[in-house]
């Protein structure tokens, strides 16, 4: 006996429908119709039809049931939602802020089924006598094609059908005649899209250090137990993480338990999966934005049939339906790519601990700069502090030099690079030693402007500058607007008009000038463009094509570099000025990061440090690689001012076609808020228009709420929903983001 009634959330973003209706199910439907399905249903006045998910099943009717509609019929190829991610999407909507059909779609990798793939194979049928005896009859009557298969069969048993239509050249119809003449049989085999092409497993299991075994043994342990928990892994690159991750693998794999493992998308080379190959052969999979719609399908299918334990991929790898998730891995899991920028503004740890709620499941973080909302609920208790304290791969921590900019400047030196780097790049090219020279910054900020009036040009569409590119166009990297380089000043007529060249190709130009020796690869977002070249660049440095490689933050992630000796941070505080909460702790992040990069092999290693605020905390400990001393600073900082996680911060963004309704909307908005806010003391900042007020045309203006309890915002903007659901927006849009990585 199946169910009567269903609840369904239509598929229109809207919030005046985000909510589920309620549908009689006919007869034929009610013992198949499932929670998660998708279903064709008849919707509004004119009953056209929609789509919708089943999000519940009961025998209560919660209208007159004559009333209610009937569900057409489930939606063929259709993809069902799981349960435990429909709980998950309705999760995410309470707590993140965002229509319940959004979030469905969020945890929904891939809305539509993809039929399984085939491989054919052709099998002779006769035994080999008979078969030899046929083989000699069609060479009597120069059937040359037919002699050509039946002798290949006759050695081989079986061949791929492809192989016979293409390299042994007999047609289709050739096959077909055999086929009816009962000497052969066309085997068909359905199967799954692998994006894995590597060769079987060999076991490259390691003995683990006294360390690493310990804490294998303390989460295993507590797992079988029942106190699965969370648990973060603090260990600076190279102190055996990854083996740690492994292991538990293994682990969970042995009790028939799967493994969601999630790395950001930037890490996600083929180094990293080859060792997850090597250790798991095909039981692993992966899953990145690079996968076919079809790929992506029949990884969630070979997760849902038990074919695979592993995934392993970004963010959106969470949502896997494995069937018996043992363990959630978040290598890195300080990177900002964790969260999402499109709503719901979800943040991947967050909800990794969430899901593995619901599984009875291990969260294990790990980091070598752990963010500072990890730490924090490590030390409060909520997460079990691990430390790897030792460096595997051998090498030495290296050597810090902080440079004070304004010294140089004072002392003489106008030049980019510090006296003290320009010698120590000088020593390594001599040596033939490798050199970083990072940039704390996107490459792209080289602006046009005119040196008679200041005047800077700007995109027609956003409120930022354009940058000038080598091929004389100027272009916008927020809408991607793009114009000729102008040659007279738009604003008074003047020629001397000029570009200041994106950071990384001016530092390229430089040391080609002043090292005309040097070999130097450039790495940001212009000469990454094309799929493979990130990876192209890395292994071109790696083979010592070039003495130098000049880069943005790309460059602290991915391959080890054994011969760099000499890591250069050009200006370790533009990450400092900017307006944000977060600024410190992306600066000591990427400061530890790109110094760690140097000296990995057996030679010691340097680094320079130059920076216009040697003073600033991030900076003094990230020199000393202390990140205890760095924790106990920061969080002073977000205690005082009552920023995450000392309290917790929603952001409201107001989208608007037209600069004064956005700032009309904002401004009711943050009333409503203050009234009602007032009593729970909460803290609001704006409305004020966002840093930058306009992008593709639309208009943006913020607002934030500050208070020690999630649940306060939480509610806030539940209300908050409900008044932006009764005004009707039609030109105004409101986005909701909770501990924000970046303030707008
Ligand atoms: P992380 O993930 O922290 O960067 P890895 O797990 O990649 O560290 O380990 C760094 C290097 O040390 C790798 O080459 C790895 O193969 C090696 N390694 C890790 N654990 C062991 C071990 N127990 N015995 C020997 N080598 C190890
Ligand atoms: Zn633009
Ligand atoms: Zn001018």
């Amino acid at each position: 006996m199946g169910f009567l009634y269903a609840n369904i959330i239509v598929d229109i973003a809207h919030e005046k429908v985000d909510r589920p209706f309620q549908y009689k199910i006919p007869d034929a439907l009610q013992t198949i119709l499932r929670v998660g399905m998708a279903v064709i249903i008849p919707f509004g006045k004119g009953n056209r039809k929609r789509v919708g998910y089943v999000v519940e099943l009961t025998n209560k009717a919660e209208y007159d049931p004559d009333k209610l509609k009937e569900i057409d019929e489930i939606k063929t190829g259709g993809v069902a939602v799981e349960e435990h991610l429909i709980r998950l999407a309705a999760w995410m909507k309470e707590q993140y802020g965002s229509t319940m059909i959004t979030a469905l779609k969020t945890v929904l990798p891939v809305k539509q089924t993809y039929k399984a793939k085939e491989k054919r194979t052709v099998r002779l049928l006769l035994p080999k006598e008979e078969a030899q005896a046929r083989r000699w009859e069609f060479a009597r009557k120069h059937n040359v094609a037919r002699e050509r298969l039946l002798a290949e069969l006759i050695q081989e048993g079986e061949l791929p059908y492809e192989l016979i239509t293409g390299k042994l050249n007999v047609t289709a119809k050739t096959i077909q005649a055999l086929q009816e003449q009962g000497i052969l049989a066309i085997d068909t085999k359905s199967y799954y899209r692998n994006p894995v092409t590597l060769q079987a497993s060999v076991d490259e299991k390691k003995t683990l250090s006294e360390e690493q075994e310990a804490i294998v043994t303390d989460v295993l342990s507590s797992y079988r137990e029942g106190r699965p928990g969370v648990s973060l892994l603090h260990g600076i690159t190279g102190s055996g993480k990854t083996e740690v991750y492994m292991e538990l693998i293994a682990g969970m794999v042995a009790q028939g338990k799967q493994a969601i493992v999630l790395i950001p998308e930037i890490a996600l080379t083929y180094q990293t999966l080859l060792r997850f190959y090597k250790r798991f052969g095909d039981r692993v999979s992966v899953m990145n934005s690079k996968l076919s719609q079809g790929e992506k399908y029949d990884q969630c299918e070979r997760a849902k049939k038990g074919e695979i334990d592993i995934i392993i991929g970004p963010r959106s790898a969470l949502f896997t339906p494995f069937p018996n998730l043992g363990l959630i891995i978040i290598d890195e899991e300080h990177e900002s790519s964790y969260k999402s920028e499109s709503m719901p503004k979800y943040h991947a740890r967050e909800v990794a601990i969430e899901l593995a709620s619901y599984h009875g499941a291990c969260v294990v973080l790990g980091s070598a700069t752990p963010s500072i909302e990890a730490y924090y609920h490590a030390n409060n208790g909520h997460y079990k502090l691990f430390r790897l304290t030792k460096r595997l791969t051998g090498g030495v921590l290296p050597d810090v030099y902080t440079i004070d900019l304004r010294e140089e400047l004072r002392e003489g030196n106008r030049s980019i690079f510090s006296r003290k780097l320009q010698e120590l790049i000088q020593d390594r090219l001599e040596k033939k030693e490798q050199i970083m020279l990072f940039l704390n910054r996107r490459g792209y900020a080289g602006f046009v402007s005119c040196r008679a009036c200041g005047h800077v040009l700007k995109c027609p569409h956003c409120d930022v500058s354009l940058s000038e590119h080598r091929n004389g166009k100027m272009i916008c990297h927020y809408c991607g607007y793009e114009e000729r380089k102008a040659s007279l000043c738009p604003s008074c007529g003047s020629k001397f008009i000029l570009g200041f060249k994106a950071g990384t190709q001016q530092i390229e130009d430089v040391l080609h000038t002043q090292f005309p020796q040097a070999k130097v690869l450039r790495m940001d977002a212009d000469t990454t463009k094309s799929k493979d070249s990130y990876e192209e660049i890395l292994s071109a440095f790696s083979n010592k094509e070039a003495d130098i490689l000049v880069g943005t933050q790309m460059i602290v992630k991915g391959h080890d570099f054994p011969d760099v000796t000499l890591v250069g941070i050009l200006a370790a505080d533009l990450s400092l000025s900017a307006n944000d909460y977060r600024a410190g702790e992306r600066t000591f992040q990427l400061l530890t990061q790109a110094a760690g990069r140097a000296g990995r092999g057996s030679k010691a290693g340097e680094v320079v440090i130059q920076t216009y605020q040697p003073e600033h905390y991030s900076i003094i400990q990230a020199a000393k690689q202390d990140y205890e001393a760095f924790y106990e600073e920061e969080m002073m900082y977000r205690d005082l001012l009552l920023y995450p996680p000392a309290a917790h911060m929603m952001s409201l963004l107001v989208i608007s076609r037209t600069e004064e309704t956005g700032a009309k909307l904002a401004d009711r908005l943050a009333a409503c808020m203050k009234s009602y806010m007032i009593e729970k003391k909460a803290v609001i900042i704006g409305p004020a228009p966002a840093s930058i007020g306009k992008i593709n045309d639309m208009y943006r203006h913020v607002i934030y709420v500050k208070h020690k309890e999630y649940a306060v915002l939480t509610q806030m903007k539940d209300r908050l929903e409900e008044w932006i659901e009764q005004m009707e927006l039609k030109n105004e849009a409101v986005q909701f983001d909770f501990n924000p990585m970046n303030t707008y």
